[in-house]
């Protein structure tokens, strides 16, 4: 999100919503969910803002996969145009959406709910950058649901380069444990209530109706992830230990078991204390290694200063 156009938003500075689903092409809930609405948008319209519904890397839908050549949602800051025969499909399909945000931001503010799915066990999580704006309408989205759970993203490439940082102001909604390229009617209903309620605190929010949030509303803060250990050799295998498993926010104790080898070697964490594991076996992140994200817990206090 860029600083300096979000650092003095107001109530009813959002004109325009974007609902985004098919971010990843493999995670059908959101793209489900967005045709539904572009059929019948009346559970989605607000009369403080506009709606615009939009799935953002429709041939990786039509493939069922992630993404064609590379992650859309790091590609937002990459996307100067490149030689047009070998440019990626997503650096193209960033600047047509970028494109497409900023045609509507002629009308004012635009935010994004961007809707995704995790194999991990990551209940509903909204993630958003530090901004003071998206945390906001983060913690009055907890107060409505206290079971959601916020992280947060300091300032980086892999927030910066993601679908939301074409907007002024957004969260990401993600929704777990359910495997890729399935559906499932408990975690639409879930991802769908979960859009209800951002879209009803940012109508609260454009009509100046919402208090200032409570100070005390847990944020995880993201600090590190942790990559899979290498195999020893071609015979070995890492994976991680069954106790740490579906256990994502929880805290992870100094010297808890996080990674088994094939050979039944257990690898313990050695860590700082008062840390927490999220995405913890994420399908979509073995290509990259990584076996979990660290997240520290922290008031919302801590980050609105
Ligand atoms: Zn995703």
């Amino acid at each position: 999100m860029r600083a300096h156009q979000t650092s003095h938003l107001s109530a009813g500075d959002f004109k325009t919503v974007f609902i985004v689903g098919g971010t990843h092409g493999n995670e059908k809930t959101g793209v489900m969910l967005v045709r539904g609405w572009q059929q019948d948008p009346a559970p989605v319209q607000r009369k403080a803002f506009a709606t615009q519904l939009l799935v953002a890397n429709p041939e990786a839908v039509r493939t069922n996969t992630r993404f064609v050549d590379q992650d859309l949602n790091r590609s937002f800051r990459s996307g100067q145009p490149g030689e047009a025969a070998t440019e990626p499909y997503e650096v193209g399909r960033a600047r047509e959406i970028s494109e497409r945000m900023a045609a509507a931001r002629e009308r004012g503010k635009v935010f994004a709910i961007d809707l995704h799915t995790s194999t991990a066990n990551m209940g509903r999580t909204l993630i958003t950058n530090t901004d003071p704006v998206n945390l906001t309408l983060a913690a009055h989205v907890k107060a409505h649901d206290p079971a959601v759970r916020i992280y947060a993203f300091p300032p980086g490439d892999r927030i910066d380069n993601c679908l939301r940082a074409a907007a002024d102001g957004g969260v990401g909604l993600e929704i777990g444990p359910i495997p890729q390229g399935v559906l499932r009617h408990d975690v639409l209903q879930i991802a769908a209530g979960g859009v209800k309620c951002i879209l009803d605190v940012l109508e609260a929010h454009a009509q100046g109706e919402l208090p200032p949030p409570d100070p005390r509303t847990k944020v995880f803060l993201h600090e590190a992830h942790t990559y899979y250990p290498a195999p020893r050799d071609a015979s070995d295998a890492v994976c991680v230990h069954r106790d740490l498993q579906d256990r994502d926010f929880m805290h992870l104790a100094a010297g808890a078991p996080i990674f088994t080898r094939l050979n039944g070697e257990t690898i313990h964490y050695q860590g700082p204390p008062g840390r927490c594991p999220v995405f913890i076996n994420e399908a979509a992140y073995y290509h990259e290694r990584i076996a979990f994200s660290m997240v520290r817990p922290v008031a919302l206090h801590q980050l609105m200063n």
